[in-house]
């Protein structure tokens, strides 16, 4: 078989030299132990929890070697594009604090390695698949989907592994008159490897986090060139970490199945191997069995989930941390108050299996988070989720600033004795803010007392009640309202005799509260009125009332 003359009428354009792409993508010239990591996701739109889980190992051991994170996109499936989907990963890592050094759509003096679109770099696969053609490595193969298929079931009637591959691998052996009769019939085309490989050999790889595994070779004549001239995953994949110098691939342990056909083509190829490591899968436990996450019924799954519920997130990263390097949580107690980026990060020291994400568990790791901020500092982090989440109304209520640190600080218990830990998310924090502002303020009134009652003890205070008092004699004032309508104004006395009184003063307090702020548990009312000022509090006391 003249396979030059092959090569030259598969793929008919003049390529350059396989040397000239070597020369292009030069050895990067970084100090020694450092890695390069790289970002490879799909334009889908959707990013997901284990793209952060990698992402967040990529950046970790790139940054602490001295070394890169670029972004690569894997497009070569146009079925899956959706348009914005580069941006929205930027974002969402950005989000997380992930920046990338050089890469698709990010302003680098680095982007000496791209085109970062798989899309865009066809010349080169296309070299490369033109060498293997001529070297005898690979063919054209011209089955069709259907013939695919009925080879499947058939494999699979039989019990056998199914693919193409030996005797299956019916375009294999095709003569070269064959080849030129099909070619010239115009039937459609795609390239396949010669697999050398024997599945009798059994190859011993060290993955970087699983640790020593034992793979079978690779003898699938796997498609590396589809019929639309675009390379699959696993030939990309060896070109482009070969010549965007990539050290060190991090990347989900579904990949790990494929790995033989990896080790084959990095081999045919002459390229260095890159060294692995295979994340484990996110896992929950639902209803008593853990299971893996899923897209379709876990809606955490997507990061969008954590920036439109508003998680803070530097609390969701901390978290992950906790679940991606074992010892982060030692390190932690240890050094409270130091930076995430000053944990050394290991690579060696990630779960090898099933690693547990637990909402319950990130809600926590929030709640103390958010609790370690400044009323300042909690105020920007809520009014930046407003800005781009929000309703307008929320966006009115945030630019009045001083109202907004003085809820904060009531809400947080800043300045009090103890430090609240009420919020958990930006979301629910912002409708926690409904009841201070009347446009959203939606009350719920739920008295245990008579309507005569309750009207009475409103009205009552409504009378009394002035802002400038302090809380001392705030309260003074509920407790004489308290007294005057046959309730208890100290506590003992009611738990003395509670027959004596038709309720104590916190049954009061209670009454006011509901009115004021349509619920029957709050943070402190008498701040809370001092907040809303007379006029308003009043106007609540008055529309409080039971008909
Ligand atoms: N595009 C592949 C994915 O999204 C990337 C896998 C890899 O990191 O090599 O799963």
């Amino acid at each position: 078989m003249n396979t030059e003359k092959l090569a030259n009428t598969l793929i008919p354009e003049e390529l350059p030299a396989l040397e000239e792409f070597e020369k292009m993508y030069p050895e990067r010239q970084l100090k020694k132990g450092a890695e390069v990591t790289r970002l490879a996701p799909s334009p889908t739109g959707f990013i997901h929890l284990g793209n952060l889980y990698s992402a967040l190992a990529d950046e970790r051991i790139a940054h602490t070697t001295g070394g890169i994170f670029y972004l690569r996109i894997e497009d070569t499936d146009l079925k899956r594009k959706v348009d914005g989907a580069v941006e929205s990963v930027i974002r969402s890592l950005r989000y997380f604090g992930l920046n990338f050094d050089e890469g698709a759509e990010i302003d680098s003096p680095l982007n000496a390695y791209g085109p970062y679109y798989q899309r865009q770099r066809a010349p080169i696969y296309r070299a490369y698949v033109k060498d293997l053609i001529k070297r005898g490595l690979a063919y054209p193969c011209f089955c069709t989907e259907e013939e695919l298929n009925e080879v499947r079931a058939k494999q699979t009637e039989n019990k056998e592994i199914t693919g193409y591959y030996g005797k299956y691998a019916k375009c294999r052996n095709l003569t070269e008159e064959e080849i030129y009769r099909n070619l010239s019939e115009g039937k459609p085309f795609v390239i396949r490897l010669k697999s050398q490989g024997n599945t009798q050999n059994k190859i011993t790889f060290r993955d970087r986090i699983k640790g020593e595994i034992t793979v079978t070779e690779n003898d699938q004549d796997v498609v590396i060139l589809k019929s639309d001239g675009i390379p699959t995953y696993h030939f990309a994949h060896a070109i482009d970490d070969h010549f965007m110098r990539t050290t060190l691939v991090i990347r989900g342990e579904e990949w790990l199945s494929s790995l033989p056909i990896h080790l084959e083509l990095f081999k045919v190829l002459g390229f260095k191997l890159p060294a692995y490591g295979h994340t484990c899968s996110l896992m929950k436990v639902d209803n008593g069995v853990k299971r893996k996450l899923s897209k379709r019924k876990d809606p955490e799954l997507s990061l969008d989930y954590y920036r439109k519920a508003g998680y803070y997130p530097k609390a969701v990263v901390k978290y992950l941390m906790t679940i991606l390097n074992s010892n982060f949580e030692e390190w932690e107690r240890k050094n409270p108050s130091a930076d995430i980026s000053e944990f050394k990060f290991t690579i060696e020291k990630m779960g090898k299996s099933g690693a547990l994400f637990d909402l319950d568990k990130l809600n926590d790791v929030s709640r103390n988070e958010l609790a370690t901020l400044t009323a300042e500092q909690t105020y920007d982090f809520l009014r930046t989720w407003t800005d781009e989440f929000g309703t307008d109304a929320d966006r009115a209520h945030f630019a009045d600033k001083d109202t907004l640190i003085k809820i904060i600080n009531l809400i947080c218990g800043i300045g009090g004795k103890k430090r609240r830990k009420d919020i958990v998310r930006a979301e629910s924090a912002v409708r926690m803010l409904d009841y201070f502002f009347d446009d959203t303020f939606r009350p719920e009134y739920s008295y245990r007392f008579d309507a005569q009652t309750v009207n009475g003890i409103l009205d009552s205070f409504a009378e009394v009640y002035d802002e400038s008092d302090d809380n001392q004699t705030w309260f003074a004032k509920v407790k004489e309202v308290a007294a005057n309508h046959g309730f208890a104004a100290e506590m003992s006395a009611y738990k003395a005799n509670p027959e004596n009184f038709r309720g104590s003063v916190s049954d009061v307090a209670e009454i006011l509260r509901i009115a004021v702020t349509g619920m029957s548990n709050s943070p402190d009312l008498c701040t809370i009125m001092g907040i809303l000022g007379k006029e308003r509090t009043v106007a609540r006391l008055k529309a409080g009332r039971m008909c």
